[in-house]
C-alpha cells in the first residue's frame, strides 16, 4: 500500500484547496484497509473519494487521511443487468462498460467527476426536480463496519435527495454495491450521455476549480440576492455569475473566503426562514 507523508490534498479534490496529510493511505484491498483500521479507528474521520465533493481547509494539518481512488476497482457483470461495482469505480467507467453490454439508466451522471462509493454516499443525481439518483438501480450497498464486511439492503440505506445512511455513519467505508440496470439500447445510451456533455457544457462554469452545486437544499431568490451583494473575492472565491449555487477557486481562493460566503447564504437564509443545506463537504 502506498503512503505518503506531508501531502498537499489540494492535489486530491477537484475544488484545488486543501491543507496537508501528515500520513495519506492508498489502500488496494480490503485486507490493507482492516488493518489501517485495526491500527488507528482515526483512519476513518477524514476520507477521500474522487474528492469532488469535498471542501478542505487549507490551513490545517490532518493526522491521517484515507484515499480510496486505488482501492476497489472490481466490476462484475452477473447477467440481465446485475453488477457488482467496486467504489473506485469512476462514474464514467461504470456507465460506458453497462453501455456495451446494453445496459443504462444513469447517463446524467457522466458529467460528475466522482468515484461510485461517493456516488453512494451522496446519493448523487439529477437536480431535484428530475428525481433520479443513483439509488433508483442499487439493490445493496456492501460496507465495511468494525472489521467485518456487512450487507445493507437499498431500503435500509434511507436513501433521499443527496442523503444516504452513510453520511450517519462515520465508521463505515462503502465498498461496492450491487446494481440492476434497465436494458437501453447503445446508441440511445451514447445519445443521452452526448446530451448530457451539451447541456453541461452550456450551463456549467468550469472556468475555475469548483465542486459543483453548493447547496442542496436553498431558496433560489436569496442565492440570486446574496450573489448580487457578496459576488465574491477578486482572483479568490467568488459564486459563478454564470452556474446558480456554483463556487468558484480563483487563484487566491482560500478557505476562509469559502466559508464567509457559505455562511453569508446560510445567515439570509436563517433571516427569511428559509431551509439551507449544504451539498459539500466540509473538513473544518
Ligand atoms: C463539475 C462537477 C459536477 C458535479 N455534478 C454533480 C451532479 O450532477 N450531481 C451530483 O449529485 N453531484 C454532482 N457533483 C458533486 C460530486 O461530484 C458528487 O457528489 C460525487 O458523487 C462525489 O463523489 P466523490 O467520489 O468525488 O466523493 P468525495 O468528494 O471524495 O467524497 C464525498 C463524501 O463521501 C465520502 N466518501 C467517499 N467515498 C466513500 C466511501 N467509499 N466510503 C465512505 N465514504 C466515502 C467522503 O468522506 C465525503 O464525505 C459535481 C461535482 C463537480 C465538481
Amino acid at each position: 500500500m502506498m503512503i505518503k507523508e506531508n501531502e498537499p490534498l489540494e492535489k486530491y479534490t477537484t475544488f484545488r484547496m486543501g491543507g496537508n496529510a501528515k500520513k495519506m493511505y492508498f489502500p488496494e484491498t480490503v485486507d490493507e484497509l482492516c488493518d489501517l483500521i485495526k491500527s488507528d479507528d482515526n483512519i476513518l474521520s477524514h476520507v477521500i473519494g474522487g474528492g469532488s465533493n469535498i471542501l478542505i481547509n487549507d490551513q490545517k494539518e490532518y493526522e491521517h487521511v484515507l484515499c480510496l481512488k486505488n482501492f476497489n476497482k472490481k466490476m462484475i457483470a452477473f447477467g440481465n443487468g446485475h453488477y457488482y461495482v467496486g467504489s473506485s469505480v469512476s462514474l464514467q467507467k461504470l456507465i460506458k462498460t453497462i453501455q456495451t453490454d446494453g445496459y443504462g439508466g444513469i447517463e446524467y451522471l457522466f458529467s460528475v467527476p466522482g468515484l461510485t462509493g461517493g456516488a453512494i454516499y451522496m446519493n448523487a443525481g439529477r437536480g431535484k426536480k428530475y428525481g433520479k439518483c443513483i439509488s433508483d438501480y442499487l439493490t445493496e450497498v456492501e460496507v465495511l463496519r468494525h472489521g467485518e464486511i456487512c450487507r445493507i439492503d437499498k431500503t435500509s440505506c434511507c436513501f433521499s435527495y443527496r442523503t444516504s445512511i452513510f453520511q450517519n455513519m462515520p465508521d463505515c467505508i462503502i465498498l461496492g454495491a450491487k446494481f440492476k440496470f434497465p436494458q437501453v439500447s447503445r446508441k440511445e445510451s451514447e445519445m443521452r450521455i452526448q446530451e448530457r456533455i451539451h447541456l453541461c457544457k452550456k450551463n456549467q462554469d468550469m472556468t475555475s476549480p469548483n465542486f459543483g452545486t453548493v447547496f442542496c437544499e436553498s431558496n433560489k431568490y436569496i442565492m440570486a440576492f446574496v450573489k448580487k451583494f457578496h459576488p465574491g473575492y477578486k482572483n479568490g472565491c467568488t459564486f459563478s455569475a454564470k452556474t446558480a449555487n456554483w463556487m468558484l477557486r480563483g487563484k487566491n481562493g482560500t478557505f476562509e473566503q469559502a466559508i464567509s460566503l457559505l455562511n453569508k447564504v446560510r445567515r439570509w437564509h436563517c433571516l427569511f426562514g428559509q431551509k439551507c443545506r449544504t451539498e459539500v463537504r466540509i473538513w473544518s
